[in-house]
C-alpha cells in the first residue's frame, strides 16, 4: 500500500471549527495532515415533508415523488422560459424543503402543456399531479379569485363567460347559411355531423367570426351538420384540469345526455379541449359516453379532395402555425392543420423553431385561460407574448391557430408586444373561408 510521508504542520489552522491530526491512520490508510481535517459536525436540517407526503398521497399525485432532479424538464417548461422560475424539478425541490404547494403560487402556473412529461425519464406526470393538487386546494377554499369566478359562471350558466345559454346559438344568425339547430327541429331527423361549437366560438367577439366561417365552409362542402344550440354546455376539460372534477362531471353528463338524443355519424369539435374531453374523458364517466369525434382540422383534412377545388382565391401571405398542446402533444395530431394550410393557394408556410411535439404553449391550458392576470404577477411575460415574438422572428405575417382560446390570447399579445400591424392572428377556418368564393 502506498504510504505518504507528511511533515508536521508549520502553523496551527486559523479556523478553529476544525481540527487536524498530525498523524492519522484510518482503515489502514494514512490520512495525516491536511487530508484528515475534521470539521464540526454539519448541521442537518430536518425539513417538513407534510406537504410532499400529502401530494404524493393523492390519487394522481403519486409521481411527484419519483423526481430524481435530473433537470431534463427545466428547459422544456414554457412557464420557466417566460421567467416563472418553474417546472417539476423546482416544484419537487420546494416540496422537499417544506413548501406548502397547496397555498403557493406554484399550484396555479402550470398550463398542463405536457412538455415536461415528454422529456422526463421518471414519468413525473404534471397532467395528473396538478388537477389532483388543485382539487384538494379548491376543497380547502384556496383558489385565485379569477378561477373562482369562472367556476361560478360554469355552475350557474354552463359556460365560463357567464352568458345566458339562450344566447349560445345567436352567432348563427350572421353566418349567412342555413344551420340546423337540432333541439328546435320537431322531427328528430338524423344528421351527418353534430358540430360541438364550444364557448369561445359561440360567445366571444372574435370567436364568432370563426364559427361563422366554419358554418360557411361546411355549407360549401355540402356537409349535413347540426348544432345543439342552447342545449350545449362547456366541454368541462379546463374545469377538470383547474381542480373542479365535480363541475366537469356535471357538464359532461349534460352534454352526453344531449348527444344521446340524436342520430349522427360523428361529432366534430371546434376546439382541442373539447376534443380531448369527448375523446378521452367522457368515456371514463359512469354510464359511458363514447362517441366518434374529430377536431375540425381532422374532419376537413380527410376531405382535401373535395375542399381543394373550393379554395379558388389566393392567400399570398407568409403564415406560421401554432400547435395547440391539447391537439398536438396530448393527442398526437400535428399533420391535419398543416395539410389544410398547405392546400391554401399561394400561401408561404413557415414553421416556428418550437413546433409539433416541441411546440410552445399559449398559456391558456389547464385553467390558464382565466389566470392571465395571475400569471403576469409571477412571470416576466405571458406565454402568449413569448410565442408572438417567435412568430414575428420567423417573419410571419399571419399566425394561424385552430383553438378557440388562441385568437383572443394572441391578438392581445400582439398588442402588448408592440407588434400591432405586423402580425395578424387567424383561425385556420377563417383562412379557408377567405379563400372560397
Ligand atoms: S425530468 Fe423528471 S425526474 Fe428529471 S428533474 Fe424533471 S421531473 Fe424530475
Ligand atoms: S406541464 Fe408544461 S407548464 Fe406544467 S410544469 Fe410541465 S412543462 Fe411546465
Amino acid at each position: 500500500m502506498t504510504r505518504y510521508k507528511t511533515t508536521a504542520l508549520k502553523e496551527p489552522a486559523k479556523d478553529e471549527s476544525f481540527v487536524e491530526q498530525e498523524q492519522a491512520v484510518i482503515e489502514g490508510i494514512d490520512v495525516s495532515g491536511q487530508w484528515n481535517r475534521m470539521y464540526e459536525p454539519r448541521e442537518i436540517t430536518d425539513y417538513d415533508l407534510t406537504h410532499l407526503d400529502k401530494l404524493t398521497g393523492l390519487p394522481g399525485g403519486e409521481s411527484m415523488g419519483w423526481c430524481y432532479q435530473c433537470a431534463q424538464c427545466v428547459p422544456a417548461c414554457p412557464v420557466d422560459t417566460a421567467g416563472g422560475d418553474y417546472g417539476p424539478r423546482k416544484i419537487y425541490r420546494r416540496l422537499q424543503t417544506g413548501t406548502d404547494i397547496f397555498s403557493h403560487r406554484d399550484l396555479w402556473l402550470c398550463t398542463t402543456c405536457m412538455n415536461c412529461l415528454r422529456v422526463c425519464p421518471k414519468e413525473v406526470d404534471m397532467i395528473q399531479i396538478m388537477p389532483a393538487a388543485r382539487a384538494a386546494a379548491v376543497l380547502e377554499g384556496n383558489i385565485p379569485d379569477e378561477l373562482q369566478e369562472m367556476f361560478q359562471n360554469v355552475a350557474e350558466y354552463g359556460n365560463p363567460m357567464g352568458q345566458s345559454p339562450r344566447k349560445r346559438p345567436r352567432w348563427a344568425k350572421k353566418a349567412g347559411v342555413p344551420i340546423r339547430v337540432l333541439p328546435k327541429e320537431k322531427e328528430k331527423a338524423p344528421v351527418e355531423v353534430l358540430w360541438f361549437v364550444g364557448d369561445y366560438y359561440a360567445y366571444h367577439d372574435r370567436g364568432v367570426d370563426a364559427a361563422n366561417a366554419m358554418a360557411r365552409v361546411f355549407n360549401r362542402l355540402g356537409v349535413d351538420f347540426g348544432i345543439l344550440g342552447a342545449d350545449e354546455r362547456t366541454d368541462g376539460d379546463s374545469q377538470r384540469l383547474a381542480g373542479e372534477p365535480g363541475l366537469f362531471e356535471e357538464v359532461a353528463e349534460h352534454n352526453i345526455a344531449q348527444f344521446e338524443k340524436y342520430e349522427f355519424d360523428q361529432i366534430v369539435v371546434s376546439g382541442p379541449h373539447a376534443y380531448n374531453a369527448i375523446k378521452n374523458e367522457y368515456p371514463k364517466m359512469n354510464g359511458g359516453g363514447s362517441f366518434p369525434v374529430e377536431h375540425y382540422t381532422q374532419y376537413l383534412g380527410a376531405r382535401l379532395d373535395e375542399l381543394k377545388p373550393l379554395l379558388t382565391k389566393p392567400f399570398a401571405k407568409r403564415v406560421t402555425f401554432h400547435d395547440p398542446c391539447y391537439l398536438g402533444r396530448h393527442n398526437g395530431e400535428y399533420d391535419a392543420p398543416r395539410s389544410l394550410l398547405q392546400a391554401v393557394p399561394e400561401i408561404r408556410f413557415t414553421e416556428m423553431f418550437r413546433c409539433k411535439a416541441q411546440g410552445y404553449c399559449c398559456g391558456g391550458g389547464g385553467g390558464g385561460m382565466w389566470l392571465d392576470g395571475y400569471a403576469a404577477l409571477h412571470q416576466a411575460e405571458r406565454l402568449s407574448e413569448n410565442r408572438v415574438k417567435e412568430a414575428v422572428e420567423v417573419g410571419a405575417e399571419v399566425l394561424a391557430v385552430c383553438c378557440p382560446y388562441e385568437v383572443s390570447r394572441f391578438e392581445d399579445a400582439v398588442k402588448s408586444t408592440d407588434n400591432d400591424g405586423k402580425l395578424e392572428v387567424l383561425d385556420i377556418i377563417e383562412i379557408l373561408d377567405q379563400c372560397m368564393e
